[in-house]
């Protein structure tokens, strides 16, 4: 949910966003095929009850073929909501817990990685991680950085959540325009996409981009332009893919422990394309686009039951 400029926006971003929900599932190895929803209107003052039961009747409409999760603007609350009108809702948190600590835990795995791949670190202890959002996936992955011993510098617009996490885990506070800037070995964008673009990117000053946000490229050309400023950008939908693999384990009714150690592979499965990356001489994000779209091809050809 998110208050859009306009409609060719909010259509540019929905096609994107549901196309990389088809490359997530394809890379996490996980049959389903991608789709995403977006609601056009602001999350702080537009919500509604009847808003979000509208959206539920609406999803129920797909009678399956399309399942809902939470995501930016739309928290567990709001589907507890949505989920009187249909049941094709998941990651409520009653069974394996919220879907976000999934998603942060990919994350936080996923910087493991490239820190090991990058700056030959085994260890995260003392390794400088600027945080660009501290909402549900944000905070999360800021309290497991914490306790691997990273050092932590924060951004949202919300003043409240910077305070506590100032307060709780001794994170630096700085400006939402100045967050992606740090001289920081780690920028993670954990607030919305199209962060990643002609104006920014100039401008980081870390080695590696590893964060949850979806679409953080504003256009895919912009990998190429990381690459050619020899900063790792971890491809989005390798490393914010734990949300996705829980949800789908859920309906499979998979115990949590199992569901904990698929998500930790997200690393492994990183580490899988850097090397292919390296090899190929092309940025992660490309060879991740392959990587997936040659599995949703075998897919294809084994006649693979894509829901
Ligand atoms: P959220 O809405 O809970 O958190 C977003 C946070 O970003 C909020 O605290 C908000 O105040 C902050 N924010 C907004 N504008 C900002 C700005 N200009 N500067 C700094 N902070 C700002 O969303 P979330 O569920 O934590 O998801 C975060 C991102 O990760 C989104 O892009 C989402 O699509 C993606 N993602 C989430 C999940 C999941 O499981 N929740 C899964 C995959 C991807």
């Amino acid at each position: 949910m998110r208050a859009y400029a306009s409609e060719t926006d909010a259509l540019t971003d929905v096609l994107r966003l549901s196309q990389a929900m088809s490359y997530k599932a394809a890379i996490a190895n996980v049959p389903v095929g991608g789709a995403k929803s977006v609601i056009l209107a602001d999350p702080t003052s537009e919500k509604s009850d009847a808003l979000l039961r509208a959206m539920g009747r609406f999803i129920n409409l797909f009678g399956g073929a399309y399942v809902s999760a939470p995501d930016a603007g739309i928290g567990i609350d709001d589907l507890r909501v949505m989920r009187l009108e249909t049941r094709w809702i998941l990651g409520t948190g009653e069974v394996t817990g919220p879907s976000a600590l999934y998603t942060a835990l990919g994350v936080f795995e996923s910087i493991r990685t490239s820190v090991r791949y990058c700056l030959n670190r085994e260890s995260l202890a003392n390794i400088n991680v600027a945080i660009q959002g501290l909402g549900s996936v944000g905070a999360q992955l800021a309290l497991l950085l914490h306790q691997a011993g990273a050092r932590l510098v924060v951004a949202d617009i919300d003043q409240g959540v910077t305070q506590t996490v100032h307060n709780e885990l001794g994170a630096d506070v700085v400006a939402p325009e100045v967050i992606l800037f740090q001289d920081v070995d780690v920028v993670s964008p954990c607030a919305f996409g199209g962060i990643l673009n002609d104006e920014t990117i100039p401008e980081i000053r870390a080695r590696i981009v590893c964060g949850a946000a979806n679409n953080q490229l504003a256009e895919n050309r912009h990998a190429q332009m990381l690459y050619d400023r020899n900063i790792l950008y971890a491809p989005d939908y390798v490393v914010n893919a734990g949300g996705m693999i829980a949800g789908v384990a859920e309906l499979d009714e998979r115990d949590p422990s199992e569901i904990t150690a698929s998500v930790t592979t997200i690393g492994q499965t990183l580490a899988g394309i850097l090397k292919a990356a390296e090899l190929a001489r092309v940025p992660p994000y490309a060879m991740a686009e392959r990587f997936a779209c040659a599995k949703i091809n075998s897919w294809r050809s084994e006649q693979h039951d894509i829901t």
